[in-house]
């Protein structure tokens, strides 16, 4: 017998949205026209200035040094850019000492999870979430704390439902906005108001998950470090370029954090990974410091398939679907297809109408029950809009087939 793996993965789930991403790569292998609307990832190039800069560093004769070992928490040039957006995105400028730059945000969130949370803590995480912040939690011993919102709120916490789930063990709270999965994104006096309570009833650090802060369409997107400046010892912003310059597989993204915390973080990362990729780091930098005009034209494209995914959902029978403020996703309420015919029984969970979907339509998706919300379904939009159209009439012709 080998001997046994950790106790602390008997807990953890695989990821569901890298899983559901890995079947749809399956069936195209096959020669399936796969509808992608499963993983979040934008189908655009990032800009050209970018791509230039990562073939820059590494042509002959490049900067001596540009592809060895960086600092661990990242190259200076970058964490000052860093700090730049925050200043211009937040109102704040915080010290490149609290920027640790990591392979992707998720990393940054492990990264946290690993420095702050031990068994005995709970960590607050609003539901519907992102599928990694409670294996994450959990990875580490502690306690994911869920805290269920509906529909009804538009996915939203209200200051009393958050004040009710703080208590003394409450380590963390992890705050997404715009929201994976739902889209919903927090205005200016909604988040106010929740910040308001976490500092009144709680001493617990605040971890903001702004990977989505450029992909808000209906008002200015806030941060919750602009309207607590008294409370930024405890603050925590986790940002990356994955989704706003469509630059997933490079693997950048990071914290900004109080410096005691990005000291730990320094530490952790120096015993794991070392740097971030150096040449994925000068291509970051060129991201950020190059002309934005490319990510506002990502934007102002998103937002339109924004209409299309939720219009073209809402026309199919048994799914509605609310408009998301933010983000590139569209999470639909899928029960009304519950009792379809599909391999020989009744559809009964969320799960098995994405796999209805996979098989009888071809669209990949994400099911709700992996981010708290069984019932619903998760479409992203970051696809053309043929794309979508086309994805959303092969549903409704394989929803009407199986209505006979
Ligand atoms: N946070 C949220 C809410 C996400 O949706 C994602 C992934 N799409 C991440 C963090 C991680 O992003 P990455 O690791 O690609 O930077
Ligand atoms: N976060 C993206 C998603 O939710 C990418 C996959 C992942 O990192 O889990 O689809």
């Amino acid at each position: 017998m080998p001997l046994s793996l950790a106790k602390r993965l008997d807990v953890v789930q695989p990821s569901v949205t890298l899983a559901m991403n890995a079947r749809a790569a399956e069936l195209r292998a096959t020669g399936v026209d796969v509808f992608a609307f499963g993983v979040g990832e934008p189908d655009f190039d990032p800009p050209s200035f970018v791509l230039e800069a990562a073939r820059n560093a590494l042509a002959p004769g490049a900067k001596p040094g540009v592809s060895k070992y960086t600092a661990v928490t990242g190259i200076p040039a970058l964490k000052e850019a860093i700090c730049k957006k925050t200043a211009h995105a937040r109102g704040w400028t915080p010290k490149p000492s609290q920027v640790t730059v990591t392979v992707g945000a998720k990393h940054a969130l492990f990264n946290l999870a690993l420095a702050l949370y031990e068994p005995g803590d709970e960590v607050v995480i609003p539901a519907p979430y992102w599928v990694s912040y409670p294996e994450q939690v959990k990875m580490f011993g502690a306690e994911p704390v869920p805290v269920p919102t509906t529909e009804a709120t538009g996915f939203k916490m209200t200051p009393d439902s958050f004040a009710k789930v703080l208590g003394p063990k409450t380590k963390a709270v992890i705050l997404c906005t715009p929201s994976n999965p739902t889209g919903s994104a927090y205005d200016e006096s909604e988040l106010r108001a929740l910040v308001e309570v976490w500092k009144t009833k709680s001493e617990a650090y605040l971890i903001v998950d702004e990977i989505y802060a450029d992909l808000v369409y209906d008002f200015p997107h806030v941060s919750a470090a602009t309207l607590a400046p008294d409370a930024r010892d405890r603050i925590i912003i986790v940002d990356g370029v994955s989704k706003s310059y469509a630059m997933t597989g490079w693997r950048i993204g990071w914290s900004i954090a109080p410096e005691r915390i990005a000291k730990a973080l320094d530490t952790v990362q120096g015993q794991s990974t070392t740097n971030a990729t150096a040449i994925a780091q000068q291509a970051a930098l060129a991201a950020l410091t190059g002309p934005q005009d490319e990510v506002a034209a990502m934007r102002d494209a998103f937002m339109k398939r924004r209409s299309v995914m939720v219009d073209a959902l809402n026309t199919v029978p048994g799914i509605t679907c609310r408009r998301p403020e933010g983000a590139f996703y569209a999470f639909a309420d899928c029960r009304g297809l519950y009792g379809l015919p599909y391999k020989g029984k009744p559809i009964a969970t969320d799960e098995e109408v994405a796999f209805f979907l996979l098989d009888e339509a071809h669209v990949a998706a994400v099911p709700g029950g992996a981010f708290g919300a069984p019932g619903y379904v998760r479409f992203s939009y970051a696809t053309s809009p043929e794309r979508i159209v086309a994805g959303v009439a092969s549903i409704k012709a394989a929803v009407a087939r199986a209505r006979g």
